[in-house]
């Protein structure tokens, strides 16, 4: 078996949220399908020791709100890195709630649609949700975040097309190799040939140089959380 043909599986980003009672939680999710259009059928896969998956258990319903390609990264940590075990993630999120009482975030997102859970199987670590569409709305028309795209662009890891120029500017910044930082939270990169656009962080800037109150673009994670990762080469 070659484990790396797994990498060629494409995927979606996803919020996928749900309530208990008064209390709402989101995660960011990959596994997000469409089984059937009559009735709409949506599958979605859950790690059993997450929060929202105790929510979903609980309510028997989830919202799945599709992300726009150009979300920030600090965005996506919000739901991706934080547990809503400690953390009230809707307290700072645009979000609507929807008639089953379930919230749909709508913030960076293109759209979303409300699923009554119809079955659930047990997958070991996981556990697959298949619900049937009560709601959903387009928000905006823009393009959806791909796993992929996630990985390979947003995470920092080198595109194919960093063009050489960045590569030049750099090496007039600093003398010496630029050094990569990885977080050790989330294992976020940190890659000076690339910078933090979304933070203002531009392309060529050694990581000694962020100013001391940046924060892992991914999980929020200080400065001091990231270790040596290796040169640029
Ligand atoms: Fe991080």
């Amino acid at each position: 078996m070659d484990p790396n043909i797994l990498h060629n599986l494409s995927y979606g980003m996803y919020i996928v949220s749900s309530f208990k009672e008064s209390e709402l939680n989101g995660q960011v999710a990959n596994t997000v399908f469409q089984i059937t259009s009559q009735p709409v059928t949506i599958a979605i896969s859950i790690n059993k020791k997450n929060l929202t998956h105790e929510f979903i258990a609980a309510s028997r319903r989830f919202t799945i709100s599709i992300l726009a390609e150009d979300t920030p990264l600090i965005f996506i940590g919000k739901f991706g890195f934080k547990t809503g075990r400690t953390e009230e993630k809707f307290k700072s999120v645009k979000y609507t709630t929807l008639t089953s009482g379930c919230p749909a975030v709508t913030e960076n997102c293109i759209g979303y649609l409300e699923a009554k859970v119809a079955a659930s199987f047990d997958c070991g670590s996981h556990t697959v949700f298949l619900g049937q569409m009560q709601e959903s709305k387009v928000l905006k028309v823009a393009k959806p975040m791909t796993y992929e795209y996630y990985h390979q662009v947003k995470r920092g890891t080198t595109p194919e097309t960093a063009p050489t120029y960045i590569r030049e500017e750099a090496s007039k910044k600093q003398a010496g190799p630029l050094k990569k930082y990885r977080c050790s939270v989330c294992n976020y990169v940190y890659d000076p040939l690339i910078g933090d656009p979304d933070f203002g962080i531009t392309a060529g800037t050694p990581f000694e140089q962020i100013p001391a109150t940046w924060v892992c673009p991914v999980c929020g994670a200080g400065k001091n959380d990231f270790v040596f990762e290796g040169l640029c080469t």
